[in-house]
């Protein structure tokens, strides 16, 4: 069976129609990542604007609602596998703890990056462009040795702990619009495997640190994160400052994590999970939307538009409370679905 033929087989799930459909919002969106490139190191407040304050805002929501989605049209993604499109990786496959130790370094260069934000990536479009160049050309070098999204989506990529943590329970499954059949590169699959999370597996000891760092860690490094000013020039005498907070939450939220999972039983251990899943996307957009419209506690930090003079007081307390209210809902109270982000292709004959 030719590779044409293979693609379009009917047994797959995506058919000839929705390949190209797939391929198509792809490259819009991978022409919007790269005019938002542009934007930072040309106009740079227009693309810091761009990318901080309307594309990240936006990221966890999609994270939690349309795993998949996100999956199948990230231009990171779509950028570092192109070798493995056209035939050029040498389509290697990583041991398992080969690929605990990437999921373990992806963590620590989360948490080491993101404080940066207030130290320069915040208000530094040269920088900000600096560092997506960077991902995409170690995305990219690793798509050329490594088996589809083994090394770097579901590796060493430092969005993907997020996306596990936040993705347990997604709205819908999509099609795989990059692995043309599996090859079973990544056990188990995060894109494949239904209500999968961080402690989903605890092969090697790379993958348990994880679990437990990215669970327990991220409520209360958000926390941290938050109380933290941007600086508005790179100064290395503060480059401390911006790590004391998020670190503090961080051993906060772990100790919890780590005294409520001795608590609770192997059958809960899943809705832990969820719980604090739920309260590490909540806390993001309790701070995070009031900031965008003008009533963040930083003046003009993460300030998307100015509306705190044309809206009324309760819009803050309202928002804050719907928006944890629902995924508290959406992530721990409602039913699991049982679905994976994207659909598995058919794995590849041997
Ligand atoms: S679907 Fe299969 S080939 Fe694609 S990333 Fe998952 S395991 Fe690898």
């Amino acid at each position: 069976m030719s590779a044409t033929e293979r693609r379009f087989h009917p047994e797959k799930q995506l058919s000839e129609q929705s390949f190209y459909l797939w391929r198509a919002i792809q490259a819009a969106i991978w022409l919007v990542g790269a005019a938002i490139m542009i934007c930072l190191v040309f106009f740079p407040n227009l693309g810091l604007t761009l990318f901080w304050n309307i594309l990240i805002p936006i990221a966890p929501a999609l994270f939690v609602l349309f795993t998949g989605v996100w999956r199948n049209i990230c231009p990171l993604a779509t950028t570092n596998l192109m070798p493995r499109h056209f035939g050029l990786s040498e389509r290697k496959k990583l041991t398992a703890v080969q690929l605990g130790k990437l999921n373990l370094l992806a963590i620590v260069m989360l948490y080491t990056i993101v404080p940066l934000r207030h130290a320069v990536f915040n208000n530094n479009g040269i920088a900000t462009a600096s560092l997506i160049m960077a991902m995409v050309v170690l995305g990219m070098i690793m798509g050329f040795y490594y088996e589809w999204k083994s090394a770097w989506c579901s590796g060493l990529c430092p969005v993907h702990p997020v996306e596990k943590l936040y993705g347990g329970n997604t709205m819908f499954t999509v099609p795989n619009a990059h692995c043309s059949e599996c090859q079973n590169c990544v056990v188990p699959c995060p894109d494949s495997t239904p209500n999968i999370h961080p402690i989903s597996t605890k092969r090697t000891l790379y993958h348990q640190l994880s679990g437990l760092l990215i669970v327990g860690g991220l409520p209360g490094f958000i926390w941290g994160w938050f109380h933290v000013p941007d600086e508005q020039l790179f100064n290395w005498n503060n480059i401390l400052g911006v790590y004391q907070l998020p670190l503090l939450g961080f051993i906060v939220s772990s100790i919890i994590y780590i005294i409520a999972s001795m608590m609770v039983s192997t059958k809960n251990e899943q809705k832990l999970v969820s719980v604090f899943a739920a309260a590490g996307v909540s806390c993001y957009y309790y701070y995070r939307l009031p900031a965008l419209f003008g009533f963040g506690d930083f003046h003009t930090d993460g300030l998307l538009i100015n509306l705190s003079n044309s809206l009324p007081t309760w819009f803050v307390p309202t928002i804050q409370v719907l928006t944890t209210g629902f995924f508290f809902y959406w992530m721990v109270i409602r039913k699991q679905q049982h679905r994976s982000w994207v659909l598995r292709p058919p794995f590849a004959a041997k």
